[in-house]
């Protein structure tokens, strides 16, 4: 599943092809992905120019100059490709959007993904955005603010970063690197962590070193039609039970366990 590095990355790879463009073509080859798209959907994008690109926890936000804003989530599977080239649409290419001299294709073979229209000034109102915490790569998401989200809290830490209010858009991989890197464990009760500040620190340092990963495998859509998003990046503990622990000095062997139905990785040794 895309977590909130991928979304980035996948958003940064659209901003050349899209951002100042206007929309001259949309194929829909579904009714919708995990619900119906909106009515006259494909009327209501064409001819529209998209005037900036961004992204809200694990969404892409494409403004458009009609009020609205074209929201895009992968959910499970989805996948989004570009290239300069029309292409030969796919079995689970659901939908196909000409915009400038660029093609991008939404491709989801198990449509849990998500593609909408919002009006742009209702965004933070909206269901999608009401219940969202901070964003954690922004300045606002600081030691403070997290400590008072944990505040009182007895689920585990583990649960207790996943969910959405306390900070949006983090995901299994990333909660257990941070976790890992501010050497907390993903079972101690969240209310018992009193500098918030390593942890913080641990959250932005993790994403920010898988965001640039991405931006690495990113290529102008012009010369190379690619999928964006997916890259190989090497994690300390996610995936890696059985394991050295990889902190210097440590001695231990990383472990799984299973939190709320979910794999949970850490080193219970340096991990407290
Ligand atoms: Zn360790």
């Amino acid at each position: 599943m895309p977590e909130l590095p991928e979304v980035e990355t996948v958003m940064r790879g659209l901003r050349p092809a899209l951002e100042g463009q206007t929309i001259s073509r949309v194929t829909l080859r579904k009714a919708g992905l995990r619900t119906p798209f909106p009515a006259d959907f494909a009327a209501r994008l064409t001819g529209r120019r998209i005037l900036r690109l961004t992204r809200r926890a694990k969404y892409i936000l494409a403004e458009l100059d009609g009020l609205e804003t074209l929201v895009i989530h992968l959910g499970m599977s989805g996948r989004l490709t570009v290239g300069a080239g029309e292409p030969l649409p796919g079995t689970h290419d659901h939908v196909i959007l000409a915009a400038g001299d660029a093609f991008v294709t939404f491709n989801d073979p198990r449509r849990f993904g998500l593609m909408t229209l919002v009006k742009t000034a209702g965004l933070a109102d909206d269901p999608l955005f009401a219940g969202l915490g901070p964003e954690p790569l922004a300045a606002e998401f600081d030691a403070a603010v997290l400590a008072a989200a944990l505040k009182g809290k007895k689920t585990p830490m583990k649960a207790a970063l996943l969910d959405q209010k306390v900070v949006a858009g983090l995901g299994n991989i990333y909660v257990a690197e941070a976790l890992f890197l501010a050497g907390l464990s993903p079972r101690r009760s969240a209310g018992t962590v009193k500098n918030a500040k390593p942890l913080v620190k641990a959250i932005k340092q993790v994403l920010n070193a898988a965001i640039k990963a991405g931006g690495s495998t990113l290529r102008d859509y012009r010369h190379a039609d690619g999928e964006l998003g997916y890259f190989q990046h090497r994690f300390k503990v996610y995936g890696r039970a059985g394991t050295p622990c990889p902190r210097q000095g440590c001695g231990g062997t990383v472990k799984r366990i299973v939190q709320s139905g979910r794999s949970t990785f850490y080193c219970p040794t340096c991990q407290k």
